[in-house]
């Protein structure tokens, strides 16, 4: 049978729980989302025709605290999909110890082929659908793949609408001017950033001697070329949905985004211009690739920061990388994992290395319930806390046990769950 993300997902816990030596009550518990919500939303077209699109909310655990986990519009999203993303979702917040279980949403359509009209009554409607699965203190959505600040805006007012309350604590990833957090934007990408820079100390690496590689130029991706850009690495090359650009001495991620920003025709919600648009970026030395073949080239560090499955068996042998940072969720099968490990190739994984996003969801979400409004300066200095510690803790795993870090990560986050069960009393 061929690998789905979720059983991709399952390859990684049974080991982890096998190594906790778990009782089977345990590990049934931890196999299984809780609850699966799914079900079909009819959307009507701007031109009266119907657009009939299938919809998700899984629960993986609330073992630790409160559902949490974003709302995919992708048309991949499919159920096995947003399975495996809700579990991931409770082992990131449990290896950043934030008091938040672990949930993911999904919406198996194109969003880029809807106006905006269409994609506001899609997000409302969503809303509507799994409105009582959800609330600020059962199940808080977030953005993630093609899900903007201005969706989690109509999400939140569709439940205040509802639910006839006051309700910023509802969601997360909301725009600044409708309850959302400074520094959320960026979070994803700051929090991955911090531990490279941790990880370059402690190795010895000098910023201005590393080549950087990313695959994928939306809220992780650019954020992330951004940062490493003023850090003073190299930006060797990055892709989009449409391909890829490089040039050896380097690319500029601001010049890149100030030219998507500015002449990227928009339609709906999104931007249409390509970071491979190179005629009209007027770059020199820059050369296409494929997404395959910007994955293979010679760089330091690699940042997949868009798909998963994108290093599988089929080219982990090929990776030229020292260092692969995930921001992007599940970009790297087991497989792939074992032929990295051989080649002594570092795997930062997903449930640490993207962990900022939420993160700063969970600091967003004690301002919606407490009313505060905290600086930019106290958001990126809790982040940068938050992540040293899940960093360092996760570190001392790898030197303990001799594992991966990915296999630490899990190690650390099962455990704190399986803790929080422990002291519930939900397993003898
Ligand atoms: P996004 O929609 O802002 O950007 C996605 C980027 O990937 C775009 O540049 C798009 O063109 C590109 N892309 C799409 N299909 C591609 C393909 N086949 N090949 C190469 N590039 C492709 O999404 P995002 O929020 O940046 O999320 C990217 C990844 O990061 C996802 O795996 C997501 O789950 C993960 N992530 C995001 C957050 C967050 O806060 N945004 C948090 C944690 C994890």
């Amino acid at each position: 049978m061929p690998s789905t993300p979720f059983s991709r997902f399952i390859v990684l816990l049974e080991r982890t729980m096998e190594q906790l030596e778990l009782s089977a009550q345990e590990r049934a518990l931890l196999r299984e989302p809780q609850f699966v919500h799914r079900q079909s939303i009819d959307l009507v077209r701007d031109d009266g025709s119907h657009l009939v699109v299938p919809a998700y909310r899984v629960q993986h655990s609330d073992a630790r605290g409160p559902y949490k986990g974003g709302i995919r519009f992708h048309p991949a999203a499919d159920l096995e999909e947003v399975k495996a993303l809700a579990a991931l979702m409770s082992i990131k917040t449990a290896v950043v110890g934030i008091p938040f279980g672990g949930a993911k949403g999904g919406v198996q359509c194109n969003p880029k082929e809807l106006s905006s009209a269409e994609l506001q009554r899609l997000s409302r409607a969503y809303v509507r659908t799994f409105a009582e699965h959800l609330g600020p203190e059962r199940d808080i959505p977030a953005p993630d793949v093609n899900s903007t600040p201005a969706i989690m805006a109509w999400m939140r007012d569709e439940y205040e609408k509802m639910t006839n309350s006051f309700a910023p604590a509802f969601i997360t990833g909301k725009p600044m001017s409708y309850g959302g957090s400074l520094g959320r934007d960026t979070a994803t990408a700051r929090g991955g950033f911090f531990l490279l820079q941790e990880l370059m100390q402690s190795e010895g690496m000098q910023a201005r001697h590393l080549r950087v590689i990313l695959q994928g130029f939306g809220n992780a991706g650019a954020n992330m070329a951004h940062f490493l850009h003023h850090a003073g690495c190299t930006i060797v090359a990055i892709s989009d949905s449409q391909g890829g650009i490089v040039a050896e001495e380097g690319l500029d991620p601001v010049r890149i985004r100030q030219y998507k920003n500015q002449t990227g025709s928009v339609k709906g919600e999104y931007c249409e211009g390509s970071v491979c648009d190179i005629e009209r970026m007027k770059l020199d030395h820059v050369r296409h690739v494929t997404n395959e073949e910007l994955l293979e080239l010679p760089c330091d560090i690699l940042i997949p920061a868009a798909l998963d499955t994108v290093i599988s068996e089929r080219n982990a042998a090929k990776i030229q990388a020292r260092y692969i940072v995930e921001l992007a969720n599940g970009p790297t099968t087991p497989e792939a994992d074992a032929i990295l490990q051989d080649r002594g190739i570092t795997v930062l994984p997903d449930v640490l290395a993207n962990a900022g996003g939420v993160t700063v969801s969970y600091f967003e979400w004690v301002q919606g319930r407490s009313g505060e409004r905290w600086t930019a300066e106290r958001v990126d200095a809790e982040l940068k806390r938050t992540m040293l510690d899940a960093f360092s803790a996760v570190r001392a795993e790898v030197r303990q046990n001799g594992v991966t870090y990915r296999e630490a990560a899990f190690i650390l986050g099962v455990r704190r769950i399986v803790e929080s069960m422990r002291a519930r009393g939900w397993v003898g």
